[in-house]
């Protein structure tokens, strides 16, 4: 077997849904994981089947705190952070304190250990787009005082650290601006579309989309974004660079899609939409298919259809006793 890219690898925000399959996929290639976690949108329940590797070890801590690993490390992974607009207006200090504090714990613990960085970013730095697609050097348009700046500005200030600790530094670091994302081990009740809309169309209510339902997103499956992160954790590419599947849909297809693929009759109802939320989002992935060699490879169809089998377990299975 050939030596793993990466010996031993933090992933902060690990027992969440990214952070999980990274996990996961770093322990394939024969990596040493360290999750961290504090559980506040994760759940030791998305790694319990790693549990008991040798390989893997989950610490419950708080990024925003200081953070302390012994021994090397060679790659720092910074997934955590509420990512889902229900989690960060519930937790809105939180997401900036993570995003802020947490980057800077994050950073100074690659630096210590002379490990590689790459800073989780969003396509919502893009905020609501005046160009499209969004490329790379687009600087976005983001209202700061919106309620959803909590995010956007969080991670763009991580973005802007992340530079800071490259430039004066000499910080190995490296940006992913990671577009819609979904697949199995989505929380049902996480506020994101595409949990929502399986849930309602599997439950038989109605499939609330918000506004008349134009609005656009592009959505990656759960397995090609993490190709792509990882893609760039492997490289020496600084980024910042899209990952995402360019193939656009409006939220209304999104929604007739869905329900066609749940066999549901669900009406399709027609709800306020939320203030700030973008008219249109696709990436540009040239950067990635140039520099990286990758491109998403599961059709939207195909991921849909393995989102909905797992949710569909997931919603037969006895309510667990609520987290906080
Ligand atoms: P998630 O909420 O499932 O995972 C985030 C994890 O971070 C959770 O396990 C949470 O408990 C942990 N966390 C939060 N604050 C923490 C803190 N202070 N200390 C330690 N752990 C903390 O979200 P996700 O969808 O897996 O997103 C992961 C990362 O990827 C986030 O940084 C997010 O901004 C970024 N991202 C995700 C998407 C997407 O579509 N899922 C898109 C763009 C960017």
């Amino acid at each position: 077997m050939t030596a793993p890219a990466h010996r031993r690898a933090v992933v902060t925000g690990g027992a969440g849904f990214l952070g999980s399959y990274l996990c996961e996929r770093l322990l394939e290639r024969g990596t040493e994981v360290i999750c961290m976690d504090n559980f506040l949108t994760g759940s030791p329940d998305n790694v319990a089947h790693l549990l008991g590797r040798p390989a893997f070890r989950i610490v419950e801590c708080d990024l925003t705190e200081f953070v302390h690993v012994s021994g090397d490390v060679d790659l720092v992974l910074h997934f955590a952070s509420a990512a889902s607009p229900v989690d960060y207006l519930r937790h809105p200090i939180e997401t900036l304190k993570v995003g802020s504090l947490g980057t800077l714990h994050a950073l100074g613990l690659a630096k210590e250990k002379g490990a590689r960085f790459v800073l989780a970013s969003t396509s919502e730095v893009y905020g609501d787009p005046l160009e499209h697609p969004q490329r790379e050097d687009y600087w976005g348009n983001v209202n700061p005082v919106g309620p959803r700046s909590v995010y956007d500005e969080a991670k763009r200030f991580a973005e802007s650290l992340t530079t800071a600790y490259r430039n004066s530094r000499e910080a190995d670091t490296a940006i992913v601006r990671i577009f819609n994302t979904y697949g199995p081990r989505m929380r049902p009740h996480d506020g994101r579309a595409i949990p929502t809309f399986i849930r309602q169309a599997l439950s038989g209510e109605p499939i609330t989309v918000a506004g008349d339902g134009g609005q656009t997103r592009s959505i990656c499956y759960v397995t090609d974004t993490v190709e792509g992160i990882l893609a760039l954790a492997d490289s020496d590419f600084t980024g910042p660079v899209n990952i995402g599947n360019p193939a656009e849909l409006s939220m209304l297809e999104l929604a007739r899609t869905i329900r066609d693929l749940t066999g549901s009759s669900s009406p399709i109802e027609f709800v306020e939409r939320p203030a700030d939320d973008p008219a249109v989002r696709r990436p540009d992935t040239s950067l990635a298919a140039e520099r990286l060699g990758w491109r998403p490879r599961v059709d939207v169809v195909d991921g849909l259809r393995r989102t909905i089998a797992w949710f569909h377990d997931k919603l037969r299975e006895p309510a667990p006793l609520a987290r906080r």
